[in-house]
């Protein structure tokens, strides 16, 4: 027997290409989007993780309820969907943070699961500072499974 994975960002399409500071002044179109990709995946009988933005949330928390409601897991994908290695082990986890009070301030079910943007979190710095974050991720993720994205062969810019 085969066991498939489905797993969503939930992103705008201006989240890491435009700078934080433009965001407000960009086109919205997460809702409808979200909403599409839902009705394809509830159409289909299954169940996603969605790795859900923290500033999607605080935009959307109707969108957040919306999904948990509609039997998928609720996940954290940062707030501000900035490479990790480019952040400090504190910027970092001023991110993860205030991502997961956004949702949960949207859910009660438990967030337990990250995934980097970008797949940003990658082997070949984790003997530097990224060891830090690592250590930050995992302890955020206090969690019964826990859920790193990495991607071993990943090389930072
Ligand atoms: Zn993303």
């Amino acid at each position: 027997m085969i066991t498939n994975v489905l797993t969503i960002d939930v992103e705008d399409w201006y989240h890491g290409l435009v700078p934080i500071a433009k965001w407000r002044e960009c086109e919205d179109r997460i809702v409808d989007s979200t909403r599409r990709i839902l009705d394809i995946v509830d159409e289909a009988g299954a169940r996603s993780t969605f790795f859900i933005l923290g500033d999607v949330a605080d935009l959307h928390p109707e969108l957040v309820q919306e999904i948990a409601a509609r039997g998928h897991e609720v996940a954290t994908h940062g707030y501000h969907h900035e490479l990790v290695y480019r952040l400090t082990p504190e910027a970092f986890e001023q991110d993860v943070a205030r991502s997961l009070a956004s949702l949960r301030a949207a859910v009660t079910a438990p967030v337990v699961a990250y995934r980097a943007p970008f797949f940003s979190i990658v082997r070949v710095t984790l003997g530097t500072r990224c060891a830090g974050i690592v250590g930050v991720a995992l302890r955020f993720q206090r969690l019964p499974r826990a859920q790193l994205s990495l991607r071993h062969s990943q090389r930072a810019p």
